[in-house]
């Protein structure tokens, strides 16, 4: 079994305005507990993983000596040919904690930046300058961390196309591998929402993913899945288990898992999961949730998914099984099909608008 692992850290030191995460602020004794019971809950398991991925939250507010803990329980579950992702936030991270990362053999980081622009960066309550990121970037390398991913935002309050090109041209002058795009969304409950902020409107944040697509591809990246960009060979292959359908465990609060047809929730009680109580929500997948969790995750890939595999897995012909859904579809020219299907190029912005045809 080449299983995934998953780990959710819950604490940063500020809170981003646009931030509906699970998470609190860092509190070290909290911090403590809360790896003791990570290593109770990861006891459980007798495996190792091809991919491990340390999330949060914010894993880099986390101590030296508590990261060290970290990285010396997670390390020892890794399997051969590995990919050990670390997300961190800038202005956490200093010379010891990388070399620390590089100690326990994590390979892949993934930095928090959102953007370059240290105006929008003010307005998102981001803690860092365009400057830490480069610094960051550069300490990573000199230590033999090369797989680095970057999170970008666009549809920001006050971004205009040019902020956005900007941030694209840094990126592509530090030779990023991998990048990661999220369109800002105000959610109930943070702190845009309470002030009554608004992000840009559909049309803009339309112009901008097109934009981005555009850009990014003319310099060599691959957008693999709706909203992710990779140089080639650097996708991410965690990510790759969750839109595949694969098996993956999930450890710590709120963290989601799927083993064993089981999709399951880890309580979102910080407080519980402290208290060693951690009563997880659980849905089993039958053949019919199955399926059409394949297709909605599967559409996201830029390949989409083959349709001898789809037979193979579900014993029915997708194409006899959903033709009224595909003929639409085809007349409203969203989709192509030849021994795989997928959702086309130029209408991954209404992906959405596609999968609403699978969802019964
Ligand atoms: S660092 Fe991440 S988890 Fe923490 S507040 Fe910001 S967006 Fe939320």
């Amino acid at each position: 079994m080449n299983k995934s692992l998953y780990i959710h850290i819950p604490y940063c030191h500020s809170i981003c305005s646009y931030c509906d995460f699970i998470k609190v602020f860092y509190n070290s004794s909290s911090a403590s507990l809360y790896l003791k019971r990570i290593e109770e809950e990861l006891k459980e398991s007798k495996e190792l993983y091809k991919t491990i991925y340390i999330g949060g939250g914010s894993p880099s507010s986390l101590s030296y000596e508590q990261l060290n803990s970290l990285l010396t329980l997670t390390s020892k579950y890794l399997d051969k040919d590995y990919e050990f992702t670390i997300e961190v936030n800038p202005e956490d991270m200093d010379e010891g904690k990388i070399k620390l990362l590089k100690l326990y053999g994590v390979n892949r980081v993934s930095i928090g930046v959102q953007t370059f622009n240290d105006r929008l960066l003010n307005i998102l309550n981001r803690k860092h300058c365009k400057e830490d990121v480069f610094d960051l970037i550069a300490s990573l390398r000199f230590n033999g961390i090369e797989n680095i991913s970057i999170d970008l935002m666009y549809g920001l309050p006050g971004q205009g196309m040019k902020d956005l090109k900007n941030d694209l041209n840094i990126i592509r002058k530090l030779h990023l591998p991998h990048i990661s795009t999220y369109a800002l969304l105000i959610e109930d409950h943070t702190c845009f929402k309470v002030k009554g902020v608004e992000a840009l409107g559909d049309d803009e944040q339309a112009k901008m993913y097109d934009y981005i697509y555009k850009y990014l591809t003319k310099y060599g990246y691959n957008r693999y899945e709706v909203s992710n960009y990779a140089l080639k060979g650097k996708e991410s292959k965690h990510n790759l288990t969750y839109w595949e359908g694969r098996e993956y465990k999930g450890v710590g609060a709120s963290s989601s898992g799927y083993e064993n047809n089981v999709r399951y929730t880890n309580t979102k009680s910080l407080t519980d999961y402290l208290n060693g109580k951690n009563e997880r929500e659980e849905e089993y997948i039958d053949d019919k949730d199955g399926k059409i969790e394949y297709i909605i995750l599967h559409l996201r890939l830029e390949n989409g998914f083959s349709l001898d595999e789809y037979q193979n897995i579900f014993k029915t012909d997708f194409l006899e099984e959903y033709k009224d859904e595909i003929k639409e579809l085809l007349d409203r020219d969203m989709i192509e099909i030849n021994k795989r299907i997928y959702v086309k190029k130029e209408k991954m912005f209404i992906l959405n608008q596609v999968l609403c045809y699978f969802i019964k």
